[in-house]
């Protein structure tokens, strides 16, 4: 049956009041409605249920089919398991922690009008439900479909499965695929972010759930029922359209609510985390208001807040978000960041819920839009760049911050500067791998549309902004909608701005190229164009503000003749996505920063200013007590020169060092380090340097000690043994002997893997290369080819059980040099260190890894450390090395037990293992037991 759907402003009208609302009707648009009977199996982890549909043809052509998409029948091959297992490293977490068990919707009747319809499950994912219909629907007509059908609820982390006590159903159901003026949009379901792309729509739920079980949801609770077998039946409307309908379920929700602006928001947590719920309502409360005040009115009666195990930070449904629990648990001095992860979630509410888009090809306007609007909410409430951490004052004069605005794009930058760019509008599975796409579409995207704002000016802006909301509340806006409002608002042709930025990777590098006497030439370094201002100071103390359209590669201005220039800024405020900003002033600034303790995070670019080279300068403290200065291009280069004096060794440690970070835009590096070691006594000093040429295979690592795949050449005087030169990535020097002195040996180094969970792995292959030549050259007076090769393979047996293997093989030349030394913690670890020496090698070692305590949840100080799991390990050693004759030496065994302590740092922010190990030689009658302790599981 055919009919022309009624309008449902009469269901909006209490909450909207005022005129507001009448912008939605008179478009001849009709919103679907959804009826959906559903109940819910927690226990065995189904879902049955009927659907009826009414779908309105809103598009101008008739169509006689009608497309869901079903994202649960979605299926993952081996590799693509393997990839979300390595993809959620990223977050520190095993999204399957007790194996996964794949999801499902099974289709049994779809029918209209109580007669059955053909239907075909396809789509290259098979994930697009295609329905036959026995006629053509025109514009403006409806049909209505009825689908039954059941759901596996998979066995995973993430925003659609089942973990322990929670059950998350986010698109739990068919979801009718979006018909516009270009025709159906059956993406298929990409297995990282946010694929969607969906109407709007009005719902109508009967859920019949455990008795037991809270249930979180999109819509208003009517009423409510008990049955007699114990389990609950509610009734639940969406009142408004809803972009998508999710719910979350769980025995042991909490929750705490908040009244505000006549919306209920409700916090629910788990035990223990009382503090951060009540917390997340402030937040929340927060961004309803501001985006109430900038925006519209958030129409709704009630938003929720709700706890999940989804393997990172947050994820939107209407009404609805869901957190990761690991959140719940971020130290104090993170609470800003806190707070940003439940206002960025909490934002989706205006940019996807109210108005929605195209999620899986242009995302930069949900996740652009928000980050952007989110990024003012956070500078007015903790001021313009405003620092994520909070110390207290007895840390905060050791550990340095960072602002939102600088953590938003110094990722784009890196990856920028390393040929890893995409357009921000393009398919999700066209970004080069998934962690790019944050630094594009959020990081880029944000900035893209402060530059909009910065382009049109601000009042034409907000008028764009308004029309966004006033014509497409409910609704779903394009790209090309967008830039359709923002020429309109600005009378003037925006392609330009649209296409550059959108459309390409270009970049943008704005350049003061000299300045002399009363003359300022400005030079465009890169492709894109931007109009761009320009201030400048002079020695009176006045100031004059200049403007460039930006066109041409270069502007010459000329200054009033009697004045002197003392110095000239470009971009002043920072609004453009400039590339360098350094070249942005004249002259050159240079940054001091004299810290009280240096280490490594002063190298990191976001610790540091963006506008200026840094030099720091301050003490070192560890093995080494010295001090440590530094000259930096933030992202590009640093040249560093180290002094102290080593204990241990007693020799004093001079080291200097130069990095070039990113060759050819490729990342590929370079660098040289010195060293000149000089014992007190004089008998134990050392110099030599390293030069290495480093290529990474694989743009970023999944925490701070795992490795990035990666091929180097290096070229070695006397490596130091005790301190191998760590500039440049730490090849590969385990069970290899090196002399130190009179060396010189060109290297090759190659690493590679595909792996998973970091760092506790369960899954896949590590392969470690090393090609070695010493050479009569630079003062080297020995000579040897040594090849060493290792291969690390990885599997689960049962959740909590693991199998690790290593094989490794050494073959060098001459025969009579020994090139490899087995013993000790990373080999043999049933004998001493330096021993079981040969020019060649041959190794095996064995872990069986049980989980003996798991989610131990003990925590210090304030939760920046915490003890997560004790795992016990079992292992069997087997290798030898000889000279000439393979036979001439026999294998060496040895068997140990060791614990591994899992630690967490910032709840989710980093995690490492402490390695403990006690092994004994096997068929030695006078073998003593080795202790070792080290950092990391040994492979
Ligand atoms: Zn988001």
């Amino acid at each position: 049956m055919f009919f022309l759907v009624f309008g449902f402003a009469a269901l909006a009208a209490p909450r909207l009041g005022g005129g507001w609302f009448l912008v939605s009707p008179g478009y001849g648009y009709e919103h679907p409605k959804y009826e959906i009977d559903a109940s819910i199996d927690t226990a065995r982890h189904f879902i049955q249920a009927k659907q009826r549909v009414t779908f309105v043809n809103n598009s101008d052509k008739s169509t006689s089919q009608i497309y869901f998409h079903i994202y649960p029948h979605r299926k993952y091959n081996k590799e693509e398991k393997n990839f979300i297992l390595r993809y959620a490293a990223y977050f520190k977490v095993n999204p399957f922690p007790e194996r996964f068990r794949t999801g499902d919707l099974k289709i049994n009747t779809v029918s209209s009008e109580g007669k059955s319809l053909k239907y075909a499950i396809e789509g290259k994912d098979n994930t697009i439900l295609r329905i036959d219909l026995d006629k053509e629907i025109s514009p403006g007509r409806a049909v209505v479909l009825d689908l039954d059908y059941l759901v596996v609820i998979p066995h995973m982390y993430g925003r659609f499965g089942w973990h322990k006590n929670i059950t998350s159903l986010l698109r739990w159901y068919p979801i009718l695929s979006v018909l516009d003026k270009e025709g159906w949009h059956n993406y298929p379901f990409y297995p990282y972010h946010q694929p969607y792309f969906s109407e709007a729509a009005l719902y109508s739920v009967k859920l019949t759930v455990p008795g037991g079980e809270v249930v979180i949801h999109s819509g208003i609770l009517k009423s409510e029922a008990r049955n007699a077998d114990g389990t609950r039946t509610l009734f639940v409307e969406s009142e408004l359209p809803l972009r998508d309908f999710g719910l979350t379920l769980s025995p042991d929700y909490k929750v705490k609510s908040l009244e505000t602006e006549g919306i209920k928001i409700n916090s629910y947590y788990l035990e223990g985390d009382a503090l951060y719920a009540q917390k997340a309502l402030d937040s929340a409360a927060g961004l309803i208001k501001f985006y109430a005040e900038k925006f519209i009115p958030y129409p709704y009666k009630e938003f929720n807040i709700a706890p999940s195990f989804l393997a990172y930070g947050g994820t939107q449904s209407s009404n609805l978000i869901l957190i990761d629990t690991r959140v719940y648990r971020l130290p104090e001095f993170l609470q800003r960041y806190f707070d940003f992860l439940i206002v960025h979630e909490t934002g989706h509410q205006w940019f996807y819920n109210i108005v929605g888009s195209d999620e899986y090809k242009e995302m930069v306007i949900d996740e652009g839009m928000n980050s952007s609007f989110v990024l003012q909410y956070l500078a007015q409430k903790y001021g313009q760049e405003a620092e994520v951490m909070v110390l207290p004052k007895a840390l905060s004069w050791l550990i340095p911050s960072f602002s939102f605005q600088r953590a938003q794009l110094d990722r784009y930058s890196f990856v920028a500067k390393n040929g890893l760019d995409s357009p921000v509008q393009g398919e999700l599975s066209s970004f080069q791998e998934p962690s790019s796409i944050f630094s594009i579409t959020y990081g880029k995207g944000s900035k893209i549309w402060e530059m909009l704002n910065y382009a049109v000016g601000e009042e034409v802006f907000q008028k764009i902004m308004q029309r966004y909301f006033n014509e497409y509340t409910f609704k779903n806006i394009a790209l090309s909608d967008i830039k359709a409002l923002a020429e309109a608002e600005a009378g003037t042709d925006l392609s330009w701005f649209f296409q550059q930025w959108f459309k390409t990777s270009k970049k943008c590098d704005y350049a003061v190229k000299e300045v002399k006497d009363n003359k300022v030439i400005l030079e465009n370094r890169a492709e894109i164009r931007m109009p761009v201002e320009l201030k400048i100071e002079f020695a009176d103390g006045t100031t004059q503000k200049l403007s460039w359209d930006g066109l041409g590669k270069e502007k010459e201005f000329l200054i009033e003749p009697f004045k002197t220039i003392k110095s000239v800024q470009l971009d002043p405020e920072k609004r453009l996505l400039d590339l360098d900003r350094v070249n942005n002033n004249w002259k050159r600034k240079i940054d001091l920063k004299l810290v009280p303790l240096y280490y490594p995070i002063y190298e990191i670019p976001v610790f540091l200013k963006d506008d200026a080279y840094s030099l720091v300068f301050g003490p070192q403290i560890g093995s080494d007590l010295g001090v440590r200065s530094s000259l930096q291009k933030p992202q590009d280069n640093i040249l560093y020169l180290s002094s102290g004096y080593n204990f241990g060794e007693q020799r004093i440690k001079n080291v200097l060092g130069f990095q070039q970070r990113h060759l050819g835009g490729r990342l590929l590096k370079w660098g040289i380090e010195a060293f000149d070691y000089n014992d007190t006594s004089g008998k134990d000093d050392q110099d030599g340097f390293k030069l290495y040429l480093r290529k990474e295979l694989w743009p970023v690592s999944y925490g701070l000690a795992d490795e990035n795949d990666h091929l180097s050449l290096y070229l070695l005087k006397n490596r130091d043994f005790k301190s191998a030169l760590t500039s440049g990535g730490l090849e590969d020097i385990r069970n290899l002997y090196y002399r130190r002195q009179d060396e010189a040996i060109i290297g090759l180094n190659l690493k590679l893997g595909r792996y998973g969970p970091y760092p506790d792995l369960l899954n896949g292959w590590k392969f470690i290369s090393t090609l070695e030549n010493a050479e009569h050259f630079l003062g080297g007076d020995t000579f040897f080819w040594r090849l060493a090769n290792e291969l690390s393979r990885y599997g689960s047996l049962y959740p909590k059980q693991a199998i690790a293997a290593r094989f490794k093989l050494g073959l060098g030349y001459p025969p009579d040099k020994g090139l490899f030394q087995l013993g000790g913690e990373n080999g043999l670890r049933g004998f001493a260190y330096k021993t079981i020496n040969g020019s060649q090698a041959l190794m095996f070692n064995l872990e069986y890894r049980q989980d003996l305590i798991d989610n131990l949840n003990v925590r210090f100080l304030d939760n920046i450390l915490g003890l997560d799991k004790i795992q016990g390990v079992g292992f069997f050693d087997i290798g030898k090395s000889w000279f000439t004759s393979f036979n001439e030496r026999s294998f060496k065994k040895d068997a140990g037990l060791g614990l591994r302590l899992h630690f967490t740092l910032g709840s989710f922010l980093e995690k490492f293992v402490l390695r403990l190990d006690a092994a004994l030689a096997l068929s030695q009658p006078k073998a003593k037991r080795h202790y070792w302790l080290g950092f990391g599981h040994m492979f």
